[in-house]
């Protein structure tokens, strides 16, 4: 789950992290309010789930109310990365004398925290790693024993930042590495983390990114709208369409999805959703989060996987259907039966892997008919 910058600045705040005095409208009049309230002299920021909003003219510093009246407005009708603003930070602009780079990641490799600092802050992560990446300090932090002030300050040190700057820094990183604790994060970032000419440390930017699988242990998380199923599966690159039947879908072609849903209607059953795999499906993971999107639709009541393999190979896709089954007999939550039927390439060695399973869900069936025939029998007709 990301938060938006001023969800996560919420957090910050919370922690002890220094950030700027500010107010969230969604009108223009509201940050027209917001700019009096505060006294002028304020920075206007979209509020989007992404970065780079600088550049995309998001981040705006009105000299007037009536000026902050047209930038919200302009702000408020932009599109940052095909994404609507819907909303508009108001804060103190901060009189910015140097900015730097601090953040946190699981790192994917080592599977622990890991703390990125850079002098060089204020450009996107990803750019810096990519043109200078010797300006990247890398503090990999043993979750034992969490972050230590003398690993930060070894790495300040390291890039050569005079003494008088090291213990906010190292403060803003340890408070920091505890929201990220605390919180089950997955990315947390400031930047640029901003020294004022008054030599105050402040979150200029804030970036928070939850672990999805943690969300629900975290009730003082923003709720969000529940998203369709249909957005979910595109997020996961499966071409899904929900219809209004009960037996599931999966196959892989348009072509083949189809004549899947022809079948059942031949017998007088009804497709619960069209689900194309496409020629792409080459790894097991499509198919796996095939089979649990499928799922999602409490109308299910039997799922019917209907592979022709031309390019990807029987034997991922069986691999795939076992990790899934694995995976939701775990959480107990498989209580549909499967009817499987690949063909194609490798063809033997799937179901050899599917035969192999000992789940009283799985079913496996050579013919098509055959397989049409006993996920109608298993998942009975819709009501
Ligand atoms: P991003 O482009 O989406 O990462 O948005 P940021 O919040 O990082 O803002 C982009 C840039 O705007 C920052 O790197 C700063 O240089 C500048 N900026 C943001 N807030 C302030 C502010 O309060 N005062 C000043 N002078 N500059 C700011
Ligand atoms: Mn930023």
């Amino acid at each position: 789950m990301k938060l938006f910058e001023f969800e996560a600045k919420g957090f910050f705040k919370k922690a002890g992290i220094p950030v700027p005095e500010g107010v969230v409208a969604d009108t223009a009049e509201g940050a027209r309010k917001a700019y009096e309230d505060l006294g002028g002299n304020v920075v206007l920021k979209s509020q989007v789930l992404a970065g780079g909003r600088g550049k995309a003219g998001g981040v705006k510093f009105p000299k007037s109310s009536d000026e902050a009246f047209a930038m919200a407005t302009e702000i408020l009708n932009m599109k940052i990365k095909d994404m609507p603003v819907e909303k508009v930070l108001v804060e103190r602009a901060l009189d910015i004398k140097k900015e730097f780079y601090l953040g946190i990641i699981t790192d994917p490799d080592k599977g622990c925290p890991l703390l990125m600092f850079s002098a060089e802050g204020g450009v996107e992560i990803e750019v810096l790693a990519a043109e200078k990446p010797e300006a990247i300090r890398k503090v990999f932090i043993d979750p034992r024993y969490g972050l230590m002030g003398y690993q930060v300050q070894f790495e300040l040190q390291q890039a050569g930042l005079p003494q008088e700057l090291q213990n906010g820094i190292i403060n803003a990183a340890r408070r920091l590495y505890q929201v990220y604790w605390d919180m089950d994060g997955e990315l947390i970032e400031i930047n640029p983390l901003v020294i004022t000419s008054e030599g105050k440390v402040i979150a200029a930017d804030a970036k928070f990114n939850v672990d999805n699988s943690a969300v629900p242990r975290h009730p003082e998380l923003p709720k969000r709208p529940a998203r369709t199923i249909e957005e979910r599966a595109a997020e996961l690159g499966l071409s899904y369409v929900l219809l209004d039947g009960n037996i599931g879908i999966i196959s892989n072609g348009a072509g083949l999805t189809m004549s899947a849903m022809d079948f059942l209607r031949e017998y007088s059953s009804s497709p619960a959703n069209f689900l194309d795999l496409g020629g792409g499906a080459t790894q097991a993971s499509a198919i796996k989060n095939g089979m649990k999107i499928v799922f999602e639709n409490p109308n299910v009541t039997a799922l019917l996987i209907y592979v022709f393999a031309g390019g990807p190979r029987c034997d991922v896709i069986a691999s795939g259907v076992i990790e899934a089954l694995d995976e939701m007999e775990k959480e107990k939550s498989l209580r549909t039966p499967i009817v499987a039927t690949l063909h194609g390439r490798y063809k033997e060695e799937g179901m050899k892997i599917l035969s192999a399973s000992k789940s009283p869900y799985l079913y496996l069936e050579t013919e098509v008919e055959d397989a049409v025939r006993k996920v109608i029998e298993l998942g009975g007709h819709s009501k």
